[in-house]
């Protein structure tokens, strides 16, 4: 007789968790498999340390391999799923080889992803908080951010550098502020040319008030604690935009930025949008014992599934928080035994203890059992609270070392980047009168209009201005390239102007390997040679 095999597609808090609960229920013979797209699990709630530089990257993850015994674990990711044939189509190696596996119940858990074409710009120019991946390119960029502003003597430039924008002021909003402002205050004082006051971190809120989780008194204290540390904190106020110089608030308030971090805007991941189910905000309804609509043995938890909740306030559906995320994966181990078993099958529900949100500075603000807690001891519990969460004995005392060792030592400033990983191809959306370059600069890259237009101006000894409007499909940069020539013009943009641009080696390469494009480009380098000596 063949055995059943349990499938769990995610490895976050729901579906580690939930493998962890199912290796207990359910007999050895049943043979479970947990296919995740990383060898590893995050922990998302300290993502915030990680960019201040008070946790490793590494202290924020645990391999799923070290997490359980007796389950398969497979680094692949899930192309589709047909439910009628209850087989997955997923992709493994690092040749993306296709493969197919077979279910017989399946637990969805693959969470959500950052939905940065909410607003226009966010894609290009706001950075996502959602893995690992995320913490060490915004930790790397802040970093870059400090040591150019130490150099330059431009001073709109360096307000700029130093201008820090958190969208959304939820839980994740909040400790990212609040994390980046500490970080900052620890480590100006490396940086001779800047001080505290050139700081400027901002946190914008379309909500009336910051952590609507949590009672209005609570985040009133964390509110008032946030703007004593000069964070300024925009409540009823959008961000319609993003550009890459600033952020253009809903008032029409335009603040010039180069760091727009994003906290709003979740959407489903690319297989859940794949999926022949009816999705509601982006997510896989199920039924409240987290069975999903109309299938019998498929099961959804965590972010992706929108579970309905009685008896916890007005709430319809369960909030998408680890807490709940890891509740629901022992209720789904529970379920899937029932279901085995032909036993009745248990109602998803939960109400939460407590809730807790550092802001940064030794401080937090907790609710729990009714009780209100804020400031240091708030933050004790917070960090204690933490600790008894993370998996694994060796990831509890490797954070818990940082934690201590941040009391005493001096903040991290290392900037470990592969230069060659900064993305080689890229969107830049820049406002009417934004300029691009100046006479002197060392140009990165082809810089194409895709829409708008820029002006590209020399100023001549003698003689009027050379002046190149570039439209769009035109190009600019080609010469300045190919030499590492410093930029003789200044570059503008005349309107509102969306550009594609594309690194200086990357366009190289491109060059010298296809023919019709060096060409292309020979010629145009004839013809300003040509113009150049007209001239
Ligand atoms: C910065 C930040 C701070 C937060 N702070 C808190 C907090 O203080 N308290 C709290 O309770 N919650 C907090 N949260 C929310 C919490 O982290 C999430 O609710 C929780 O992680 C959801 O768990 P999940 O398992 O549903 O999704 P995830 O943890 O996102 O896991 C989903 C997994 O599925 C994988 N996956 C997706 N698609 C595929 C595929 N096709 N094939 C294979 N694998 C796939 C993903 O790579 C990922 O590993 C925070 C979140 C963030 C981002």
């Amino acid at each position: 007789m063949s055995k059943t095999r349990i499938v769990i597609i995610g490895g976050g808090f729901a579906g580690a968790f939930a493998a962890k609960h199912l290796r207990k229920r359910i007999d050895k013979e049943t043979k479970i498999e947990l296919i995740n797209d990383t060898n590893y699990f995050v922990f998302q709630p300290l993502l915030p340390e990680v960019v201040s530089g008070t946790l490793n990257a590494s202290d924020a993850v645990t391999p799923l391999r070290h997490m359980f015994s007796g389950i398969r674990v497979r680094m692949a990711e899930v192309r589709s799923i047909n439910f009628d044939g209850r087989t997955l189509n997923i992709v493994q190696g690092t040749k993306k080889i296709p493969q197919t596996v077979q279910y017989d119940q399946l637990v969805l858990a693959m969470g959500q992803k950052a939905n940065l074409s909410i607003l226009p710009g966010f894609e290009d120019h706001s950075f996502p908080l959602k893995n690992v991946a995320d913490a060490h390119a915004l930790r790397n960029h802040i970093i870059e951010c400090l040591e150019h502003a130490d150099i330059t003597e431009n001073k709109k430039l360096k307000k700029r550098l130093l201008t820090f924008i958190v969208a959304g002021a939820g839980f994740s909003g909040v400790e990212t502020v609040g994390e980046i402002s500490e970080m900052l205050a620890k480590t100006i004082k490396h940086y001779p040319n800047l001080s505290a006051q050139d700081i400027n971190c901002m946190l914008v809120q379309l909500d009336k008030r910051i952590l609507p989780e949590l009672t209005e008194k609570l985040a009133s204290y964390a509110h008032e604690k946030l703007s004593k540390r000069g964070i300024k904190i925009y409540v009823d106020t959008a961000i319609d935009a993003a550009t890459a110089t600033s952020a253009i608030l809903g008032n029409g308030k335009r603040i010039f930025t180069a760091t727009l971090i994003t906290t709003i805007g979740n959407g489903p991941t690319e297989l859940v949008k794949s999926l022949p189910l009816e999705l509601k905000w982006g997510k896989i309804q199920t039924d409240e014992f987290l069975r999903v609509k109309g299938l019998e043995n498929v099961w959804a938890i965590g972010d992706s599934a929108l579970i309905p909740i009685q008896g916890l306030g007005n709430l319809e559906y369960v909030p998408p928080t680890a807490q709940f995320a890891v509740r629901e994966a022992g209720c789904v181990a529970n379920n899937i035994y029932a279901f085995m078993h032909q036993e009745q099958l248990n109602e998803f529900f939960y109400k939460p203890k407590g809730l807790l949100a550092s802001i940064g500075n030794y401080s937090a603000v907790a609710d729990l059992f009714g009780l209100r807690i804020s400031g240091f001891f708030a933050w004790v519990i917070w960090r204690a609270f933490y600790i008894a969460m993370l998996p694994k004995f060796f990831t509890k005392v490797r954070v818990a070392f940082s934690w201590l060792l941040d009391f005493f030592a001096p903040r991290n400033i290392v900037q470990i980047q592969n230069k060659e990983q900064v993305s080689s191809c890229k969107y830049m959306h820049y406002l009417q009168g934004d300029v691009l370059f100046r006479p002197g600069q060392i140009c990165d890259g082809l810089y194409t209009v895709v829409t708008g237009r820029l002006e590209s101006r020399t100023v001549r000894r003698q003689g009027e201005d050379f002046v190149r409007i570039i439209k769009a499909g035109e190009h600019w940069g080609e010469r300045e390239i190919a030499g590492d020539f410093e930029t003789v013009s200044t570059l503008t943009a005349l309107e509102d102007t969306k550009v594609l641009v594309l690194k200086r080696d990357v366009f190289n390469k491109l060059r010298e390997s296809i023919p019709a494009m060096n060409k292309y480009f020979s010629q145009i380098d004839d013809h300003r040679n040509k113009i150049k000596i007209a001239h």
